[in-house]
């Protein structure tokens, strides 16, 4: 503690009540230039349930965080009271490699979780994160994807179960560490994305796939976005084994140090011979496109990810619009002096980054992309911007509302996150 002085008086005592290793310097947690009073980083489940115990009887507010990759999606909090570090909490619990089922707590590193089941070849397909070092607990707290969702499952639809700190303090389990698993809601999903505002997750069992034999990505060039539309769509509809399908506009072609002209990404897995004949027919497919080069490594997937993480001052938008709609959003950001933008034709997400762009601008994109019947979400954006432009829109807030009231009545965990009051 930097200054016990300035505590209130319940910290104070509190404090004196917890082990010296778990508590933490506040000044090393800050979040949009705001300290917290304390800061915790507790070892065990039962100090998370003490701690949040104490913070739901005294009203602090505490924010629970894994890396710090990803603190900025969201609005600013409304209150910030107790750094909540689960990078504590990072045990292999479970693993039974006979039966792909995985058991690890929330704040393990999806790059350690990935290591120990590459062991046995397998991997939790964890769409390219931003870098290795984000927690399970924020992966999923976040539960955003790429190019892969919707060809495999996401992170999401492979939880089994989860065990999770409620807002009084209570721990609570849901699903379960096998496969069958018939008893109870899956009370998980609604943890799964909600930014740390209905729980503290500890603890996660997963589902996990076998390595692919082998996977390979291509790059196809096209000489206009509507050509690339065509292509992708061609694509999608073959019934070849693809993992990933990105198109990407000229500008993100160029970062990525391709050509200045749209891409189609294409990534296939499975095994050797279905691989080589996936190759043949989109050879066959370019014939009337354009060039293809081949990339014996999924990197491009990760590199792609990366641009949203390229400058701290850049704006991240992510779309969510059908298929059809992919490159219609693609062309409006490009109108709109976006620095870049490219799409997942599976999921119909499109990324789309801002090196500036103003309020005004920014809502008529938000308008623009609901006429095509999609979402429009702020994913980064500097304090000023989130502070006046709300980040998700008016989606589904009744329903976040309601939620948020019976699991968090005291509005303890995250206050703010999601929209006022939320
Ligand atoms: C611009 C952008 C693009 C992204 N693109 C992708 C992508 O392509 N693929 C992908 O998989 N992911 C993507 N993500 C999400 C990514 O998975 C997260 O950045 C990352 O997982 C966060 O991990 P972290 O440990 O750094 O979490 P933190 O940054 O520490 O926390 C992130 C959020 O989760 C909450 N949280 C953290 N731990 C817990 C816990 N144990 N219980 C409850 N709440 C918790 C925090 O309060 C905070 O709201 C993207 C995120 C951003 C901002």
């Amino acid at each position: 503690m930097s200054d016990n002085q300035q505590l209130p008086l319940p910290m104070e005592d509190f404090i004196k009540t917890l082990p010296s290793e778990i508590c933490r310097q506040p000044e090393l947690y800050m979040i949009d230039g705001k300290t917290p009073l304390s800061a915790f980083r507790p070892l065990h489940i039962d100090q998370i349930s003490k701690i949040i115990q104490f913070a739901n009887q005294y009203n602090f507010a505490v924010s629970p965080q894994g890396s710090r990759t990803a603190l900025t999606l969201g609005r600013k909090l409304e209150r910030y009271d107790i750094a909540l570090d689960t990078s504590g909490m990072s045990k292999l619990v479970e693993y039974t490699p006979e039966d792909l089922t995985v058991t690890i707590q929330a704040g393990a590193t999806l790059r350690d979780l990935q290591s120990d089941l590459a062991e046995f070849g397998q991997y939790l397909p964890a769409d390219p994160s931003p870098s290795d070092v984000v927690t399970i607990g924020g992966l999923l707290a976040t539960a955003r994807s790429g190019a892969w969702r919707g060809n495999v499952p996401s992170t999401r639809d492979l939880i089994l179960g989860m065990t999770v700190v409620m807002a009084d303090g209570s721990i609570a389990t849901s699903g379960g560490r096998v496969v069958k698993n018939v008893s109870g809601f899956d009370m998980h999903r609604l943890h799964t994305g909600a930014l740390g505002s209905l729980g503290i997750i500890s603890s996660a069992s997963f589902k996990v796939l076998p390595v692919p034999e082998r996977n390979v990505s291509l790059i196809l060039s096209c000489s206009k976005i509507n050509e690339a539309d065509e292509l992708a769509f061609i694509l999608r509809n073959s019934n070849l084994p693809i993992r990933g399908l990105t198109i990407l506009d000229s500008n993100a072609s160029r970062k990525l140090g391709f050509s200045s002209t749209p891409k189609v990404l294409v990534e296939f897995t499975g095994i050797e011979v279905s691989i080589n004949r996936s190759i043949k027919d989109t050879e066959q497919i370019m014939s009337r496109f354009g060039e293809i080069d081949q990339l014996e490594d999924s990197q491009i997937w990760d590199q792609i990810r990366s641009l949203a993480n390229e400058q701290k001052e850049q704006i991240v938008i992510r779309c969510g619009v059908q298929a059809k709609n992919v490159v219609e959003v693609i062309k409006l950001a490009e109108l709109n002096t976006a620095a870049c933008a490219w799409g997942n034709l599976t999921s119909g997400s499109v990324w789309v980054i801002f090196e500036s762009i103003d309020v005004t601008t920014l809502s008529k994109f938000r308008s623009q992309i609901l006429s095509l019947e999609g979402f429009m979400q702020v994913e980064a954006a500097s304090m000023n911007i989130r502070d006046i432009f709300n980040p998700f829109g008016d989606i589904e807030i009744d329903l976040v509302r309601a939620l948020k009231n019976r699991f968090d009545p005291s509005g303890i965990l995250n206050p703010g996150r999601w929209t006022v009051g939320v």
